[in-house]
């Protein structure tokens, strides 16, 4: 019997791995997708398998989940049991930081995975188990394709001017540059808005990706040319953890006045501030959109003003706004978050339909608003899955 063809996508965080697997005997379509999260402390399993069997949420002993690899080998156990007659041509990775060097997704070969390593002090976080992920998938399907999406390779059409710190010109050349990330979520987004709306998608457009992660990114005609996060993915907007913009100064007062360690200041950065760190209370919006208490609101109040000034200033960059896209956790369910992002937006030409904003809808703009706003969920996985694709039809 021959097996049907299969994109399997992985995207390797911290402590979590998220998978899909797509039906690519003809346009990619998506037959199961979930994840494995607490990865070494108390993992659990969550998956839905469409329409093959019930999804599933279950603890995973330790040994099921001691690290990358086992919970790679313990999902692929449970698609393997739903999905028998799939073959895995290609797995797509997502990858964190493609460099100064890659603007597109690429083959995973052992010269290209050498060189994705260089990279792995840039995204100290994330790159080692982006890598962990391709190589336990390069033993689990030797036969498959295995391929790189990149964070950063949609951003490498900014300007030049929008690629440099002001600082010495041998630290460029070194690769310290303003990356930018969430690129396959504004990859998707630009796709997304070229099929609904070609004329916005031509045009200056700001997308809004708030999620636990955060970030905007300014396009015209579907390229990126500026974007909130820079050399690593902490800069630019508060986000469920991290700090987003802040004065480097700072790190030097934690380190001398504080005695605090390099560690202890990333650890600080990474996962103890952000809405988090505002609030005391959490990192889910959820939670501080219910709580209503003092230190809640702050957070979400600080939250709100990253995101109208940041509007503000990729605004100016594009010369001009024609559209905003939400997406993201956030983006696509907060109503809350919106509104307020667009109260008093009149002067940039942005105007929000309640009612719209309310029940959800793509368009949230009212007809006299001067630029759209639009709500458009995001799909990281696709656009694996999509190149993926492309690129073993290219190698065959
Ligand atoms: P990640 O960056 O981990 O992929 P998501 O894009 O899933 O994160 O976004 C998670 C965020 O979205 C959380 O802060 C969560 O509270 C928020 N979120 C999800 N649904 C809602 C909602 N209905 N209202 C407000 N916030 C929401």
């Amino acid at each position: 019997m021959t097996k049907t063809p299969v994109a399997l996508t992985l995207n390797a965080g911290s402590s979590s791995l998220k998978f899909a697997l797509y039906d690519i005997s003809g346009t990619p379509v998506e037959l199961a997708s979930g994840l494995v999260d607490s990865i070494g402390s108390t993992p659990r399993l969550k998956a839905d398998f469409g329409a093959a069997a019930p999804s599933l949420k279950r603890d995973l002993t330790a040994a099921e989940a001691r690290d990358h690899v086992s919970a790679l080998n313990t999902a692929l156990s449970e698609l393997r049991q739903k999905f028998p007659n799939a073959k895995a041509s290609v797995v797509g990775h997502r990858v964190v930081h493609g460099g100064p060097v890659y603007a597109e997704p690429v083959e995973i070969t052992a010269e290209v995975l050498e060189e994705l390593r260089r990279f792995s002090p840039f995204a100290p976080i994330h790159q080692p188990h982006n890598l962990a992920g391709v190589e336990a998938a390069m033993a689990a399907f030797p036969d498959a394709l295995q391929v790189a999406c990149f964070d950063t390779a949609f951003h490498r059409s900014h300007p030049k001017v929008n690629d440099v710190f002001a600082l010495p010109r041998e630290y460029y050349d070194k690769g310290v540059r303003r990356y930018g990330f969430h690129g396959l979520s504004y990859d998707y987004i630009s796709g997304e808005l070229k099929r609904l709306a070609p004329l916005v998608h031509d045009g200056r457009v700001i997308v809004a990706h708030l999620g636990n992660g955060a970030s905007m990114c300014g396009m015209i005609g579907g390229h990126s040319i500026a974007s909130t996060m820079g050399f690593t993915a902490l800069d630019g907007l508060p986000m469920g953890t991290r700090t987003g913009q802040i004065d480097p100064g700072v790190i030097f007062y934690l380190v001398q006045q504080e005695g605090m360690s390099i560690d202890e200041v990333r650890q600080l950065f990474y996962s103890k501030s952000g809405l988090l760190g505002l609030s005391g209370l959490s990192n889910d919006m959820r939670t501080l959109e219910a709580a209503g208490t003092v230190e809640a609101n702050e957070a979400i109040d600080y939250f709100v003003f990253r995101i109208r000034r940041e509007l503000g200033g990729l605004a100016a960059a594009l010369g001009g706004l024609d559209a905003l896209v939400f997406c993201g956790g956030i983006g696509e369910n907060s109503r809350l978050i919106r509104e307020r992002v667009c109260e008093g937006m009149g002067w940039i030409g942005l105007e929000l339909d309640r009612e719209r904003n309310a029940r959800n809808d793509t368009l949230i703009s009212t007809e006299m608003s001067r630029a759209r706003i639009l709500v458009v969920p995001t799909n990281e996985e696709l656009v694996i899955a999509r190149a993926g694709t492309r690129l073993l039809e290219s190698a065959a």
